[in-house]
């Protein structure tokens, strides 16, 4: 008899472990507090690379690792499926502060990662030329239809309530609007409201790490690459439009624009690219991280529910990461299954 997965989350790590699981053979129903794919998955930048890779630790770029090709193929899927081009582009990443020009180099080395040392107008830069970028709001718009297509059960604006049983097996979880959903393996994919859903006393605290953004209209000059400067970018989409980003913020759940974080993102993308000055701001949001401990995820079973696995936590990467994700995810119900 086919096995059935409820995955609660339908931000990019729920929609990516979906797409495996249904893959698999399960029959799969994925529920969200909103509509899916309109939380961080929907607000980032769609950067498919850490952003200065040497930075972090192995457990971190190792989930990173391979996912530019992974959605490089699912792009062309997508858009032979749904009609929505998601527009992946390998737009390369030019970097402003090199003053760890030699651990970088060597660390890129070591890991298989092309990295140059170019002059543009006599100022020495650093640049990864395989980064590539993906637009979110589109890959999630045709993730949503793909998925349907493929017969996973849309559950929109269903909030589930946090998991506790006193058995090690959870037969059935209910929304807050008194539904009973039924499967035979939960998938807790619920971004930075985690913890909320998780016994808080039990599980590290995945805490929401607000992150703003701005966007440029179309603009007529070219960006070469996604350019990078002490942790702030700029990246152009396949339209022109210019987004930059992105402010990292402890103030709980507050998805709130602000004037500060407007002028801050202003100042700092003016002065990289002048041009800019040119152009109006047309748009601002933000978007919650699920921001964990040096941006390691939980992607394991549940240490007290049999049945219950967590893909939780991947902080500023979980665009990137979720493939990775996804796949040890479905991998380990398959085996315990
Ligand atoms: C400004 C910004 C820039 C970023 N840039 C990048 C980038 O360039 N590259 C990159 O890799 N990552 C980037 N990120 C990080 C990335 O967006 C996140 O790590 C990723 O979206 C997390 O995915 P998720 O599916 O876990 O969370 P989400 O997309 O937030 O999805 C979680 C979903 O769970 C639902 N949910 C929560 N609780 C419940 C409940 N009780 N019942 C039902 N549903 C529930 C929510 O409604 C939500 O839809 C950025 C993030 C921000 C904010």
């Amino acid at each position: 008899m086919t096995k059935k997965v409820a995955v609660i989350g339908g931000g990019i790590v729920g929609c990516i472990t979906s797409f495996f699981l249904v893959e698999k053979g399960y029959e799969v129903t994925l529920v969200d507090q909103n509509a899916i794919g309109q939380e961080a998955s929907w607000a980032g930048a769609g950067i498919l690379s850490p952003l200065l890779p040497w930075n972090y630790q192995d457990t971190v770029n190792n989930l990173c690792f391979g996912s530019a090709d992974f959605y490089k193929q699912l792009s062309e899927t997508l858009k032979k499926d749904t009609g929505i081009d998601p527009e992946w582009i390998e737009s390369g990443m030019l970097i402003y502060d090199i003053h760890e020009k030699n651990h970088a180099i060597s660390w890129c080395q070591k890991n298989h990662i092309e990295i140059q040392e170019v002059q543009i107008e006599k100022i020495p830069y650093l640049l990864l030329p395989h980064v590539a970028q993906i637009r979110n709001p589109r890959l999630l718009k045709a993730l949503k239809i793909y998925l349907t297509k493929n017969n996973v059960v849309m559950m929109e604006h269903q909030k589930v309530k946090p998991i506790s049983d006193s058995n090690n097996f959870i037969s059935s979880l209910h929304t807050e609007s008194g539904m009973n959903l039924q499967a035979d393996f939960y998938v807790v994919a619920s971004g930075a409201w985690s913890s909320c859903i998780l016994n808080e006393v039990e599980m590290p605290k995945i805490k929401p790490i607000r992150g703003q953004l701005i966007q440029y209209p179309s603009i007529k000059e070219k960006l070469p690459y996604i350019l990078y400067k002490n942790d702030f970018y700029l990246i152009q989409r396949q339209d022109g439009v210019v987004l930059a980003g992105s402010t990292k913020e402890d103030v709980g759940f507050d998805k709130r624009i602000t004037e500060e974080a407007r002028k801050s993102l202003q100042m700092k993308a003016e002065s990289i690219m002048p041009i800019l000055k040119n152009y109006n701001i047309e748009n601002q949001w933000s978007g919650l991280r699920p921001g964990s401990q040096d941006n390691v995820p939980m992607i394991e079973r549940h240490h007290k529910y049999n049945n219950v696995y967590l893909n939780v936590g991947h902080y500023r990467y979980g665009l990137t990461m979720a493939p990775k994700a996804a796949r040890i995810i479905s991998d380990l119900i398959t085996l315990n299954g």
